[in-house]
């Protein structure tokens, strides 16, 4: 996930004069297999403009309508809610990156404290805010009161890094993401391990009964998340997995959901946890699926109706997008097979967040209310129906 962006002088072809652009990954698609056509194109003092007219929080929406009228030319691809912070930074390249190390920091109880410690000056904590114009505005007067920072990292969601050149930016990103790789990685402690002790009979079970299992398990556990409409599913045994659901900390954190709006608009909320060991009798796993499954649409519900305001989108569907079963491993729902893939993708990157964050502090996403205002607007949705 995340998106990046170059700026450059080009030739207005109206007035002959030099005009500043901004190349900017647009809304939707992958930065894996990014070409020219997924990029916007920008007028960089219309786009800067923008902050004169800027009419607060409640209107965020507006401004992304408002990057149309920014466009060079045909304007290329629908910018994202992310182009404000590109457009608005005073740098020529930037990268925005949701990167397990990064996300850990971002999602530590204490992050702040613990940026200052792992990077001392060179990358500025920024608290949690919703994507949009107002992170922009934030971030860029963040670089210019910090000149000698190289990026930031983004409360409950992950980094955004800067340089002067293409190459300087790379190195910037990555610096951020080796160096807390590395401060997570110094504070671990195997006998203190983040998702506690083993619990007694959750291990994995063997290789062949686990994909025995799984394959029993496969059309029942399809067949729940497709209540509301059919779901092709993704398996993975990883050890990863396998390893989280095996500890006793793994309900507590599930439960907790992920954080990253990358993450989290592909795995719902939180996962559905199933609460029985591995050698659990089959009838008893799949009489306990069902009945977690009704709590879970219960719940989804509930959590629906809590937050929903007049102006909401309806409710997209209640049934899980992952599906954790301990000792076997995870299945993940999606519209199509790579979504579904991906699904299961960015729950592992969930995990390793979690494992991170609880290493160097305690993990903590953003609140479910923050969470529901970005699950349900209008402007992802928009963005969830592009890709
Ligand atoms: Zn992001």
């Amino acid at each position: 996930g995340g998106n990046t962006s170059a700026k450059g002088v080009a030739t207005d072809p109206v007035t002959g004069a030099d005009v500043d652009l901004m190349w900017v990954k647009g809304s939707g698609g992958d930065l894996g297999t990014l070409t020219e056509s997924g990029l916007a194109v920008l007028r960089l003092d219309r786009l800067r403009a923008l902050a004169d007219v800027y009419p607060g929080d409640e209107r965020e929406d507006e401004m992304v309508a408002a990057f149309d009228f920014c466009a060079h030319g045909k304007g290329g691809a629908a910018p994202s809610i992310d182009t404000a912070m590109h457009g608005l930074l005073d740098a020529a390249h930037v990268d925005h990156l949701h990167p397990d190390s990064g996300i850990a920091l971002a999602t530590a109880a204490d992050g702040e404290r613990l940026t200052a410690e792992c990077f001392g000056d060179a990358v500025v904590w920024v608290p949690w805010r919703r994507p949009g114009f107002r992170l922009g505005l934030d971030i860029a007067a963040l670089k210019s009161a910090h000149p000698r920072a190289i990026g930031c990292v983004l409360g409950g969601h992950g980094i955004t890094a800067w340089g002067d050149t293409s190459a300087e930016c790379e190195r910037n990103s990555l610096y951020i993401i080796r160096a807390a790789e590395k401060f997570i990685a110094a504070r671990f402690d195997p006998d203190e391990h983040p998702f506690g002790a083993p619990i007694r009979g959750w291990e994995a079970l063997p290789e062949d009964e686990r994909r025995a299992r799984a394959a029993e398990l496969a059309p029942v556990i399809r067949g729940l998340a497709s209540t509301d409409r059919p779901q092709p599913g993704h398996f993975t045994d990883s050890a990863t997995v396998l390893d989280f659901l095996s500890r006793v900390e793994h309900p507590r954190l599930a439960e907790l959901g992920t954080s990253c709006p990358d993450h989290f608009l592909r795995t719902k909320v939180r996962p559905l946890v199933l609460d029985l060991p591995p050698n659990a009798p089959l009838d008893a796993v799949i009489t306990r699926l069902c009945e977690l499954h009704t709590n879970y649409r219960a719940e989804y519900a509930a959590y629906y109706d809590r937050h929903a305001e007049p102006a909401s989108p309806a409710m997209r569907g209640a049934d899980p997008a992952i599906v954790l079963v301990p000792g076997v491993g995870m299945f993940s729902f999606g519209k199509d097979k790579q979504t579904a893939r991906v699904a299961g993708e960015f729950y592992v990157n969930a995990i390793n967040v979690m494992r991170g964050a609880e290493t160097i502090s305690t993990y903590a996403p953003i609140d479910e209310r923050e969470k529901f205002r970005i699950e349900y607007w209008a402007l992802e949705e928009a963005k969830l129906a592009r890709q």
